[in-house]
């Protein structure tokens, strides 16, 4: 029987997990389908029993569901550090909580950068993927930095990690730019449609610093032209950790090795085409 995966969020419309799972569906041969499903908060816990009991097979979990559907679901050890889950596994009964967002960054980070141990990462932002991408770089020996428009937010994801201190966006950021070795976007800013907006610009930055926006929509984002005008010279956007997560989540359902090049040529042919 065709087996079923899905996404649930609020929005879901503008989701990119669709094309980019059934690629690797039919690109494998497989017999499944992924799908969109807008739940709401409200509903999320009979979403989940109703996938199971439906025979879903897997889930993937997105704005606004992450932190409140670890309720619902075993969680890994690392998903209930992190505070968040964005992947559910159906195949043992129970569903099991995942979080692969820090995995997908962790993968990207280290094809750019290698050893992560003792690099200086400045990472913009608190919020669940922030979490998720400074706990691996934490556990990897990295020194971070949480940079947040919230400072309380910042101090308080910086005080779960072993070597991590927090900052406002204020004049201080500037100085810790200087000092970085690896810069992450991971905040809303800059995504569509404010594609103009940009928390740190290219006189602030130095050329050998590593330069990751998260964001994917656009690809070309406005902190990534600024570190390309400042000379930076390794610059990554945001769609090879989306297709990383992604691909750490089909490996947990599937047990098989995804065809990340596929996924990712099927992501960025939307994302220049428009949705
Ligand atoms: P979230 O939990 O809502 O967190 C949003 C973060 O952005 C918070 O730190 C927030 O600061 C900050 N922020 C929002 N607007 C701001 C502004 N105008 N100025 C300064 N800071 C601002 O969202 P999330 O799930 O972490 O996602 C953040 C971004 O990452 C989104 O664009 C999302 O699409 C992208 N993302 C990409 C991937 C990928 O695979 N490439 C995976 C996950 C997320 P406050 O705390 O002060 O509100």
């Amino acid at each position: 029987m065709k087996k079923i995966y899905g996404i649930i969020g609020d929005p879901i419309e503008h989701s990119l997990s669709p094309v980019m799972h059934n690629a690797a569906f039919e690109k494998l041969g497989l017999d499944a389908v992924y799908l969109a499903f807008r739940v709401s908060k409200g509903e999320l816990g009979d979403a989940i029993k109703g996938a199971k009991s439906l025979g879903i097979a897997g889930l993937n979990v997105t704005i606004p569901l992450k932190e409140k559907a670890l309720s619902f679901v075993d969680a890994e050890v690392v998903a209930k550090k992190i505070g968040a889950i964005n992947t559910i596994d159906f195949s043992s009964g129970t569903p099991v909580g995942y979080n692969t967002d820090g995995l997908g960054s962790l993968r990207v980070l280290k094809e750019t950068v290698g050893e992560l141990k003792g690099k200086n990462v400045l990472i913009l932002g608190a919020g669940g993927a922030a979490k998720a991408i400074s706990f691996y770089l934490d556990a990897e020996g990295a020194r971070v930095t949480i940079a947040n428009r919230t400072k309380e937010r910042a101090a308080q994801l910086a005080s779960n990690l072993r070597n991590a201190n927090s900052i406002g966006l204020d004049a201080e950021l500037k100085e810790h730019v200087k000092d970085s070795d690896i810069l992450i976007n991971a905040t809303a800013v800059g995504m569509h449609p404010h594609e103009d907006a940009t928390l740190v610009n290219a006189d602030m930055m130095h050329p050998d610093l590593v330069v990751f926006d998260i964001v994917y929509n656009p690809v070309d984002t406005k902190l990534l032209r600024e570190a390309k005008r400042a000379g930076v010279k390794k610059i990554v956007d945001g769609v090879k950790m989306l297709v990383y997560q992604g691909a750490a989540s089909f490996r947990i359902w599937t047990k098989m090795e995804p065809p990340v090049e596929v996924m990712e040529k099927v992501v960025r042919d939307v994302l220049i085409r428009g949705y």
